[in-house]
């Protein structure tokens, strides 16, 4: 992977120097030309590959996202002419509503382009506050408990920003979306990981939890993702309620309840963190309107939170950001506001439709396990253990390479063994993708 990635990189940068000479050519007269181009690059090659200037330890132990990653490759070979069938990236196939792109344009239209208040404008932070008690029976003030960001990746970091700084510590259950221990370092924080079974429902184990939280007295967070990326799961009430019930004897512990996928459920109810019993005032809830309203690019998500750890994160907001893209904000209370719930109904009825039929072509292929059906999000992380002696990575590697099918390896979500595939994508892609998949590891058997 390195070394094709490497290759990309270099002729992408080769590409960007012969168009830097190529518009200097076009401004300038011809004898001036060769002075100024090697000045030009001289300066920019000693500004940007100084080798004195020391990073920032932090940033060495944190990784990139291996989906970003994998993403920026197959985006490169599309541009290199090569045909790839991309099942890595978690971002639905279809258009925002109707109704939140006519939001965005009149947005655009009226002028609605300046700063907004730092936890974004009160029409949505209404909107927001009103849908959480409507659906989740979650009262928020709009004005102390809702901080609108850019995106609930944005959200998320500033929770744990929020919560926890050197010596603290996180649980993370895994399998893990990886952002989160990234963030976790990035804070200065450690992570503990915890195993966990299907069986279990992918959560930790209220047995497991107590003797993490006794022996590591610096917790300071848990972390849960429900539906779950990778693995689609839905956490069943009677065991968040069990999860609950140890936290109540570690009263220092706050939850970042990322409930982003929690509109993407099949036959199933997404129980909110927070509506535990004794969990409303140390629970972070995350949201956003990047996958239920497929308003990924318009980089816009929320955090509810009580008003002290609202308070917390707002500061750390103001600092970074100042607020949300006014523009954004705007599509996101038509989303709230004009989208109906049948609307989003019939999406949520094509992905289980896309479920089913990834679930049923994984099922025909040999030494291919889905310990449990995914009933949320939209993402299956089957077992290919039996593949490449379980080495996953060098999987997606050569699945890559041989029939430009694009997964994301699973040990990158703390599951080693397994890869995860997104099927928010349209059948057709779908159904190639099914095949080259199991023309793959037909051939390695
Ligand atoms: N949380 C989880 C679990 C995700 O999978 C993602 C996106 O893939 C996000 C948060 C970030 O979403 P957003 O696009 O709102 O930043």
């Amino acid at each position: 992977m390195t070394t094709i990635n490497l290759r990309h990189v270099l002729g992408a940068l080769a590409a960007a120097s012969l168009s830097l000479r190529g518009s200097l050519a076009l401004v300038l007269p011809s004898n001036s030309l060769r002075s100024v181009t090697i000045e030009s690059s001289s300066a920019l090659h000693s500004a940007v590959g100084d080798p004195e200037i020391s990073l920032n330890p932090i940033v060495a132990s944190v990784k990139v996202s291996k989906t970003v990653e994998i993403f920026s490759l197959v985006k490169q070979m599309e541009a290199d002419g090569e045909s790839v069938t991309s099942l890595c990236v978690g971002e639905p196939d279809f258009l925002p509503p109707q109704a939140v792109l006519d939001a965005a344009m009149a947005a655009i239209n009226d002028g609605d382009t300046r700063y907004t208040a730092v936890t974004g404008t009160a029409p949505l932070r209404e909107a927001i506050a009103a849908d959480l008690k409507r659906r989740k029976g979650l009262e928020y003030n709009p004005q102390t408990e809702i901080i609108v960001g850019n995106g609930a990746k944005q959200c998320v970091y500033q929770s744990i920003l929020a919560i926890c700084g050197p010596g603290d510590a996180v649980i993370i259950p895994a399998p893990y979306w990886p952002s989160y221990p990234e963030m976790v370092a990035l804070a200065g924080a450690e992570s503990i990981v915890v195993e966990t079974t299907a069986e279990s429902g992918y959560l930790v184990t209220p047995e497991k939890l107590r003797i993490i939280l006794e022996k590591h007295p610096n917790v300071k967070g848990l972390i849960l993702c429900n539906p779950s990326n990778p693995t689609g799961g839905v956490y069943r009430k009677d065991d968040l309620e069990a999860v609950a019930d140890v936290l109540k004897d570690f009263p220092n512990v706050a939850i970042v309840a990322d409930e982003i996928y929690e509109r993407l459920v099949y036959d199933e109810e997404c129980t909110a963190f927070a509506s535990m019993k004794g969990m409303f005032s140390r629970t972070m809830t995350i949201n956003g309107f990047s996958k239920a309203y497929a308003m990924t690019g318009m980089r816009l998500g929320y955090v509810a939170a009580p008003q002290r750890l609202a308070k917390a994160i707002t500061t750390i907001q103001s600092q970074l950001t100042s607020c949300a893209g006014s523009i954004s904000q705007a599509a996101g209370v038509a989303a709230l506001t004009l989208v109906t719930d049948d609307e989003l109904e019939a999406n949520v009825k094509i992905m289980k439709e896309k479920r089913d039929y990834v679930l049923g072509e994984l099922e025909k292929m040999p030494g291919v396990s889905v310990a449990m059906p995914p009933n949320g999000a939209f993402y299956v992380l089957p077992d290919v253990s039996g593949y490449f002696g379980g080495d996953d990575a060098e999987l997606c590697l050569q699945l890559l390479k041989s029939q430009k099918l694009a997964i994301v390896p699973g040990s990158s979500f703390g599951a080693p063994g397994t890869v995860r595939i997104s099927y928010a994508t349209s059948m057709q892609e779908l159904q190639t993708a099914m095949q080259k998949f199991g023309d793959f590891l037909s051939e390695q058997t």
